[in-house]
Parts: structure tokens; C-alpha cells; sequence
């Protein structure tokens, strides 16, 4: 479905990804895991098209996509959760879900693709009126999911949805992206807990200061000693 390839990115003359190849197939949920500065973001920013390429070529179900502005990377099905949820606090719950719909003007699936949302989050549909900055970190990450989830993607990256969140709240995080899989949902996700991430992924992808370092299905890469080491905390 998404192939990644040879992909080269930079700021301004320093390579913060220097020439990955990744794949991922329809219905899986790929991982990329890596160390602080590896280029995971990057990686999901220059698939959005909020980057450009020095090099490479990104393919999204048979068609060339790097080159596209953003917008029309959203309506070829492509949406972000980015990292630290950029939500508009001020605004409610209910806007902030409107604004992910922005590239569609269905109104009736609109409404009725917020009432899914609020179903796969009740709080959130409890306390829709209310503005976002209200809400605490693990509801505005359902906040940020539901967000991305309403442009109606057919590929949904999030970055590091797990971040600050408590263990229990990383669970249901964790358990939403395994539903929203079960219901078709391709997803790449990218992790700082390695654990919970590879615990549900088809398989990952360990990045290395811009470069994949090694690749193999998630329950594998759980039990690679190299992962253990530098991941999971293991001696
Ligand atoms: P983290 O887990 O810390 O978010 P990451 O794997 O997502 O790390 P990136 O954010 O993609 O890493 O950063 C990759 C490299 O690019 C790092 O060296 C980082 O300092 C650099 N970088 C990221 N954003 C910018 C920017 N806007 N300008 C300059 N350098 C940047």
C-alpha cells in the first residue's frame, strides 16, 4: 500500500534521513521504533508532504505521492496524528473533529463519522462542547486519533500517541489501534514504548541516526536481543 524508497531528507544541509526503504502493506500495523533524533518524525512529516525530499520516492497504492502538497496527500487517504497533538485548545471537542474533515463536504458522513468517533471514545462524546485544552493528556490523544480519523484515512500515522500518558491510558490507546485495524485501517505507528508497540505490529522497522538498522515482524523484533538492550530496558 505505502512504499517508501531510498527516501533522503534534510534540513537545510544536515540529513536527517539518509536513504530509507520501507514498505507497508493494507491492513497491517507497521512500527518504526528509534532512538530521540533518528528521524522518525521526519519520516512521517515528509509522507504527509509537509517535507520535501532531497531524494527517493514515496508510492501510496500505485501512485507517485512525494511532490504532492499536504492537502491532496489527505484526500488520497493519508492522514497524521503528529506528535504532541497540536490540537486548538480553545476550541471544542466537536471543532477540532470538523477541522479533520476540512479537504470533505459530505455533511451527513461527517456527522456520522464524528458519531463513530464518539462511540470509539465516549468521553469525548460526553463533553463535546467543551474546549479541548480541558481535557487531560490521554483524552486529548483520543482527541488528536479521532482528529486524524475524519478525513477518512485509508493509511493513519500517528506520532507517538503514547507520549505522557499513564500505563492504563497507553492501553486503551493501544487497544483503539488494534480496533481501528480490525475495521480496516492501515496504520503506522511510531513509539517510544517499544513494548506496547511491537506487542500489536505486524512488524517494525528500527531506525538508527536517519538509517534502518534492521527490520522483522513485531513479535520477533520482542525478542531480539539488540531491541531488548537499547528498547525494553533488558541487561
Ligand atoms: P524524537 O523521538 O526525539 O521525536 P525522531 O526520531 O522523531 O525523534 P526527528 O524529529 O525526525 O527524530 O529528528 C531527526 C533529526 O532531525 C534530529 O537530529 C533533529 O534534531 C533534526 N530535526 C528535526 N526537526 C528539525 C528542524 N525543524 N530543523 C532542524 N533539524 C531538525
Amino acid at each position: 500500500m505505502l512504499e517508501v524508497k531510498d527516501m533522503v531528507v534534510a534540513y537545510g544541509r544536515v540529513n536527517a534521513v539518509k536513504g530509507i526503504t520501507f514498505a507497508v502493506d493494507q491492513g497491517q500495523v507497521v512500527t518504526l521504533l528509534g532512538t530521540n533524533g533518528a528521524g522518525k518524525s521526519t519520516t512521517l512529516r515528509s509522507i504527509s508532504g509537509l517535507l520535501k525530499l532531497v531524494s527517493g520516492e514515496i508510492w501510496f497504492e500505485g501512485e507517485r505521492l512525494d511532490g504532492l502538497p499536504a492537502h491532496k496527500i489527505v484526500e488520497r487517504g493519508i492522514a497524521q496524528s503528529p506528535e504532541g497533538r497540536r490540537l486548538f485548545r480553545q476550541m471544542s471537542v466537536d471543532d477540532n473533529l470538523k477541522l479533520g474533515a476540512f479537504s470533505r463536504k459530505d455533511t451527513s458522513a461527517i456527522r456520522s463519522d464524528m458519531d463513530r468517533v464518539y462511540d470509539l471514545f465516549p468521553v469525548l462524546g460526553e463533553r463535546r462542547h467543551q474546549p479541548a485544552g480541558l481535557f487531560s493528556g490521554g483524552e486529548q490523544q483520543m482527541l488528536a486519533i479521532g482528529r486524524a480519523m475524519m478525513s477518512q484515512p485509508k493509511l493513519l500515522m500517528l506520532d507517538e500517541p503514547s507520549m505522557g500518558l499513564s500505563p492504563i491510558m497507553t492501553q486503551t490507546i493501544m487497544r483503539t489501534i488494534q480496533q481501528l485495524q480490525s475495521e480496516g485501517v492501515t496504520i503506522l505507528l511510531v513509539e517510544q514504548n517499544a513494548q506496547a508497540a511491537l506487542s500489536l505490529a505486524d512488524k517494525g522497522y528500527v531506525l538508527e541516526v536517519g538509517k534502518i538498522m534492521f527490520s522483522d515482524t513485531g513479535r520477533n523484533l520482542l525478542g531480539d536481543d539488540r531491541v531488548k538492550r537499547t528498547y525494553l530496558g533488558a541487561d
